[in-house]
């Protein structure tokens, strides 16, 4: 029998209601202090007709803001195709997080919950919905204890006549229910399991019902683009892109971290600029754009702009802009087998590229030389039949091996 090396859920639960949890976050702008600076009126002026809906949608249609959790959809678009669907809607907010490299998310969760409330109520009230779900990624739990206190107070002095009902909901612990219909099967109590589409979540989301489904650090930019305005949110950007990113910086530089930067960056420009270099005596290697799934570049292509149209030219994507950098200790075929090990785990098994696929990729992988011919017909298996994004995303590493880093594999 094995000793259990982690405290179960149901004892962070039982800790969490004692108030015995650690890390909850201090030191937040909390309910008070958001309303005080000024939180909750562009809401209420929303809902008290101050502004138009289709004026609001329209600025966020021009500010030009995707999805920021991976897939990148226009915010706005999504606003208007959902409002576009039969009532009644719903809301899903994915805060799951669970893409290694990527910590965003509970960087601005722990220091301004209301922020992305507050996107998230004018969200859902420029699309109608009822009830807004809100999914919180489980090792969360100090987030969890501030955010559901933090919603009572909400709740008790709501800002807006007839306000949405926020629920919140406890992740499990499963990377694919970061996939918005795994985590809607999930919210719904079923095991997390991607959906085939079509039908889009758009569509036939949560309980059937069209379902507007965001990720946190979208929701969190909606105050400022609609009080600043769309321009302001479009005037940043390098190398010929528009807005902000907030790239989840980790690795061999000095000052990792969340760092909010022009979209459009290349990598030496974040390293350079904002991550004050690469730590002594390190050279830059190689980095991966999007975490686990996005890929692995050479350090020699260092300036592409890191945004979700320039990598796919390269098989590569942003995804969450978890940033990983690697240094000349490391070696690319490493940091594939590493990600290969993580999506064999995490493949929810529904389909058999995948479920397969990770298993196989990985046992080739491991050999001291690769088949590369066979590491390709498994790719293109993976990437053409593989239900979801996990397979399909899956072979982006070892691909990347292949091409960028040959010379790993002829030693
Ligand atoms: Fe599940 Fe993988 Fe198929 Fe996605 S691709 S549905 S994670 S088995």
């Amino acid at each position: 029998q094995h000793p259990v090396p982690f405290a179960t859920t149901s004892a962070i639960a039982a800790k969490v209601a004692a108030g015995e949890t650690k890390h909850v976050p201090t030191g937040f702008v909390d309910y008070a202090a958001y309303r005080a600076n000024g939180g909750y009126t562009l809401l209420r002026d929303c809902a008290a007709g101050v502004h138009d809906i289709e004026s609001v949608i329209a600025t966020m249609e021009s500010s030009g803001l995707r999805g920021l959790g991976g897939a990148g959809f226009p915010a706005g678009r999504k606003w208007r195709i959902v409002r576009s669907e039969p009532a009644p809607r719903l809301m899903a907010v994915n805060i799951d997080e669970g893409e290694p490299g990527t910590f965003k998310d509970r960087y601005y969760l722990e220091r301004d919950p209301h922020r992305f409330i507050e996107g998230a109520l004018i969200a859902g009230w420029a699309v109608d919905v009822e009830t807004i779900f809100i999914y919180l990624r489980d090792e969360y739990h100090g987030c969890r204890a501030m955010l559901e206190a933090e919603l009572e107070k909400l709740r008790a002095d709501p800002p807006m006549p007839g306000m949405p009902k926020l629920v919140l909901r406890r992740g499990a612990g499963a990377y694919i229910c970061g996939e918005e219909s795994a985590m809607i099967e999930s919210i719904e109590g079923k095991r997390g399991m991607p959906r085939l589409r079509p039908p889009y979540v758009a569509q036939v989301g949560l309980f059937g019902m069209p379902t507007l489904e965001h990720n946190f650090e979208t929701l969190h930019w909606v105050r400022d683009i609609l009080e600043k305005g769309a321009d302001w949110f479009s005037s940043h950007g390098r190398n010929g892109r528009k807005g902000l990113r907030s790239f989840s910086v980790s690795g061999r530089v000095k000052e990792p971290g969340v760092k909010l930067a022009p979209a459009g960056i290349t990598i030496q420009e974040l390293i350079d600029e904002y991550c004050g270099g690469m730590q002594d005596g390190q050279q830059f290697y190689a980095y991966l754009p999007g975490g686990a799934s996005g890929g692995i570049l050479p350090a020699s292509m260092n300036n592409i702009p890191l945004d979700f149209d320039t990598l796919q030219q390269y098989g590569c994507f942003i995804g969450s802009a978890a940033v990983v950098v690697l240094s000349d200790r490391d070696t690319a075929t490493s940091a594939a087998i590493n990600t290969m090990k993580f999506f064999k785990h995490e493949s929810c098994g529904q389909c058999t590229p995948c479920r397969v696929g990770t298993a196989k990729a990985l046992q080739l992988m491991e050999q001291p030389v690769w088949d590369v011919t066979l590491l390709d017909e498994l790719s293109h298996v993976m990437r053409d039949a593989s239900i979801c994004g996990l397979g399909q995303a899956a072979p982006n590493p070892f691909d990347c091996v292949v091409q960028y880093f040959p010379h790993e594999l002829t030693k």
